[in-house]
């Protein structure tokens, strides 16, 4: 029996779609692999009213809220492969596949982290990417920008609101003459030399080794790194990406629809800048666009 909506992904923008979906009383499967981008930090800041939460209990909440309606169902696997025929088939790992009249792509993004000693275990506890999800925490310490693009100019101009600030270029080109200008008007720092290895107690963050054999005391590194999409699924199915800032960005109107009819993207990957706040909005935006699709489907126009 297809189901009314399949969506792929149960984390923030997944299950906000998929709560709409199912408080339409139409059916709705959830796929997920249960690895949402925010996995690494304790907590969450700036969703409403849940600022400072363990990101992963707030997603078992929504869960076991969602839960609670008859129309839902869960998935724990991985979605690979999809395919618009009468309606949409959505493969499993275990080969099964699954159907449904409306499918909803809300599998979140990877970041793709340099490959600097000691950055990965320190991802999202004192390497971060953005300063209103963790910045406050870190105010007036001794913060640093690792250049990975030259977005990361811009990145250094931002984050000194929040405290002194290096601009790490790691070996990498000076920027132009109008932005180091700038950057010396905001007080950056700026340190050419290419990096050996972060290091410091546990996951914190208290020394920048340089190639040059010197240590920089640092508190806090920031990065804003490339991404991609977590799996083929959006390609497999044609829908156009554009090129966002940090990766590709699968393109949607105001509905949150894709470019194919009946296939809807929510959360990282169809937006940028990223939040679980903006997540949740678009899952909610997508659920409604799904209903809404199904509830006036075939009518005179
Ligand atoms: C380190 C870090 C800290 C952050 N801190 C904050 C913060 O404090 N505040 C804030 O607002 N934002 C924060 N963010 C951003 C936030 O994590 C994202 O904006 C948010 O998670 C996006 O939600 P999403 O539902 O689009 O994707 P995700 O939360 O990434 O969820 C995608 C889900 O899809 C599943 N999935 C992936 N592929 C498949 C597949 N093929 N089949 C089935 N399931 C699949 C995954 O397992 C996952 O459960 C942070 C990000 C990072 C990297």
């Amino acid at each position: 029996m297809p189901f009314d909506a399949i969506v792929v992904g149960g984390s923030f923008a997944g299950l906000s779609a998929a709560t709409y979906i199912a408080r339409g009383r139409r059916s709705v499967c959830v796929i997920d692999t249960g690895s949402p981008r925010n996995r690494f930090a304790a907590a969450s800041h700036g969703f409403f009213g849940q600022d400072g939460s363990d990101p992963r209990a707030m997603i078992a909440q929504a869960r076991a809220q969602l839960a609670t309606y008859p129309q839902v169902t869960f998935v724990a696997g991985e979605a690979t492969d999809a395919c618009v025929g009468e309606d949409f088939t959505v493969t499993l790992a275990t080969g099964e596949t699954l159907h449904a009249a409306r499918l909803v792509l809300a599998h979140g993004i990877s970041d793709v982290l340099p490959d600097l000693p000691g950055l990965a275990q320190r991802w999202g506890k004192s390497v971060l990417h953005c300063p209103y999800c963790h910045g406050y925490e870190f105010a007036e310490r001794k913060l640093g920008v690792l250049a990975v693009s030259p977005l990361s100019a811009h990145q250094a101009l931002l984050i000194a609101e929040w405290g002194p600030t290096t601009l790490y270029l790691d070996g990498g080109a000076m920027p132009d003459e109008a932005t180091c200008a700038r950057l010396v008007q905001r007080g950056i720092e700026i340190e050419p030399a290419a990096l050996a290895a972060l290091s410091g107690p546990g996951e914190t963050l208290s020394g920048a080794h340089l190639t040059d054999g010197r240590t920089v005391a640092i508190d806090a590194l920031y990065l804003a790194p490339r991404s991609r999409l977590n799996g083929p699924l959006a390609e497999r199915l044609g829908c156009v990406l554009d090129e966002g800032p940090f990766g590709p960005v699968i393109r949607t109107d105001a509905a949150k629809l894709t470019t194919v009819v009946g296939v809807y993207a929510a959360g990282d990957i169809a937006r940028a800048p990223h939040s679980v706040s903006w997540a949740v909005a678009d899952g909610v935006t997508a659920g409604v666009s799904v209903h809404q699709s199904l509830a006036f489907a075939g009518l005179a126009a």
